[in-house]
């Protein structure tokens, strides 16, 4: 009999030996050229494959969510509450992560020395880091805003990151199909119905592959950051600790008190079964750093194993994945925090509300792409006046972080679906979740 592998437990293992390819590959001092020109392709490969149905889906779940509302007026009750709870929990997010960093101060703890070295080893990453920013410079808060209306909604949906454009256009073209006679707008939500279909099957199909996927992201991001010298990455890691385990704090508490409160609070689903229902998600999170990459599985997580309605799911999560990224934002205001604690720039409450008000923004900016977080904090840096080059500060372990808000991003979608779908009679969660 053939015994049957849950997916998480399959991604944990691609996981756990691509970390031990690139520890072993970095210690015997395997060429890194070997990982990167024979195994990195195949995450790469895994990634495209995600991505290239994140579009479609974005597009057509949202459409067929929206319109299937059947009334503008439960789209705007829906909207409505799910709106407000995605701003109410990265409030809270960016809040935590202020107070944490507050209280941990982890920029006091960097020696000078230390500090100059990182400027000068990181200062070239983070021109170009600064560079893709630098549009953002001198530009007012509210520029995410006006980022996210489409001038042609063609080369908005040609471009994976300017997803949030897509996500209005959606929303709007499902508001118009429920207001249209209904026999010409049943052909429409009938082919993105139909399209929706398709993408979520494809999902299965690249699902087989993430084990492999994973396996060669992690191994050659271990290798990457490991370069022939193991032990540079590892001081550079201790040089950070401090910065990092604040964020990780704060991260840790959205996904194991704030989240697990809120779903006791609002929902009849039970903790545990919650958490093993989106397990193989966050593990995808971790592993991609891309909240679009996941939504294909976040969606089909949520509906099979969670049990919230289809309607709920393909409204909730395509938009969450877009706009809702507590993660981002906790991340946001400590490192905020952390680059002005370094450069000795004192901040008062004044500048510590700004910050949560233009982290809150940049987080809806952010796409859910990797890196796109560290981006964004610009504006956020700009808007309390500490330079944008303390980025190169906090470059080093980046990548790392990213994985982890990414997973906090996603759970925290799921949460507001399970959330809203109860709040709509629209949860009943499986007999089995595997
Ligand atoms: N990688 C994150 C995401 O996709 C965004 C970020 O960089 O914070 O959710």
């Amino acid at each position: 009999m053939k015994t049957k592998i849950p997916l998480h437990s399959k991604i944990l293992i691609g996981l756990a030996l691509g970390v031990a390819w690139g520890f072993i590959s970095a210690w015997q001092g395997w060429p890194p050229s070997f990982t990167s020109n024979y195994i990195e392709p195949f995450g790469t490969i895994f990634v495209r494959l995600l991505k290239m149905i994140a579009l479609p889906l974005v597009l057509a779940s949202l459409i067929v969510g929206v319109s299937s509302l059947s009334d503008v007026k439960k789209l705007s009750r829906m909207g409505g509450k799910t709106i407000f709870i995605y701003l109410a929990t990265t409030v809270l997010a960016i809040t935590i992560g202020l107070v944490i960093g507050n209280l941990i101060r982890p920029g006091e703890t960097l020696p000078q020395k230390t500090r100059d070295q990182l400027m000068a080893t990181f200062g070239e990453n983070t021109s170009k880091a600064l560079e893709g920013a630098e549009s953002l410079k001198d530009i007012s808060p509210l520029q995410p805003l006006v980022d996210m209306v489409p001038d042609n909604i063609v080369s908005a949906a040609s471009n994976n990151t300017a997803m949030l454009q897509v996500v209005l256009f959606a929303v709007l073209a499902g508001v118009a199909l429920i207001s249209i006679p209904r026999e010409k707008a049943a052909p429409v939500i009938a082919f993105f119905d139909g399209l929706n279909e398709l993408t979520i099957k494809l999902v299965d199909f690249i699902m087989v592959i993430a084990p492999i996927g994973v396996f060669a992201l992690m191994g050659s991001l271990i290798v990457d950051i490991a370069g022939d010298d193991p032990g540079s990455a590892f001081e550079l890691l201790a040089a950070l600790f401090w910065y990092s385990l604040t964020v990780v704090s704060g991260l840790a508490i959205m996904v194991f008190v704030v989240y697990p409160i809120l779903l006791r609070l609002f929902t009849k689903l039970p903790v545990g079964r919650y958490f093993r229902a989106i397990r193989p998600v966050q593990l995808l999170a971790f592993s991609t750093s891309s909240s679009n990459a996941t939504l294909p599985l976040t969606m089909e997580r949520c509906e099979k194993n969670m049990g919230a309605s289809e309607e709920v799911c393909s409204f909730v999560l395509p938009l969450g994945a877009t706009v809702n990224m507590d993660g981002t934002s906790l991340y946001q205001g400590v490192a905020a925090l952390f680059i002005a604690q370094a450069l000795n720039i004192p901040l008062d409450f004044t500048d510590q509300l700004m910050i949560v008000l233009t982290a809150t923004l940049a987080s809806i900016g952010s796409a859910g792409v990797p890196g796109a977080g560290l981006v964004m904090l610009v504006i956020v840096l700009e808007s309390i006046g500490v330079p944008t080059s303390g980025i190169a500060l906090i470059l080093a372990v980046d990548r790392i972080l990213d994985m982890c808000r990414t997973v906090v991003n996603v759970t925290g979608d799921t949460m507001v679906c399970a959330i809203i779908a109860q709040s709509e009679n629209a949860l009943h969660p499986p007999a089995e979740v595997d």
